[in-house]
């Protein structure tokens, strides 16, 4: 069975739910992972829940590395930790 194109599965906790409902990641070539909060960005993108833990999980997971291909540092996975809890904050 094909799957949604709306489904994206965690980098962290590796469940599937609606991307719009996710936080994106986009890549591109020869530039540091970042949040596009607005999920237009060009690039690859990876999808997180809207949590830091999710965040901290993938970080553990090395997600980032393995759906982008490449090595991710530590400091990125920091940033994204404290921009998605700044997101988190704004919602509840
Ligand atoms: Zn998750």
């Amino acid at each position: 069975m094909a799957l949604p194109n709306w489904y994206r599965r965690c980098i962290g906790c590796g469940e599937g739910r609606d991307k719009r409902k996710m936080l994106r990641i986009v890549k591109n070539k020869g530039q540091a992972p970042e949040l596009d909060l607005q999920q237009k960005k060009p690039g690859r993108g990876a999808y997180v829940c809207p949590n830091s833990q999710c965040v901290m999980l993938a970080r553990k997971k090395r997600g980032l590395e393995r759906s982008f291909r490449c090595s991710v540092d530590d400091q990125i996975y920091e940033k994204l930790i404290q921009q998605v809890s700044a997101v988190e904050n704004r919602k509840s």
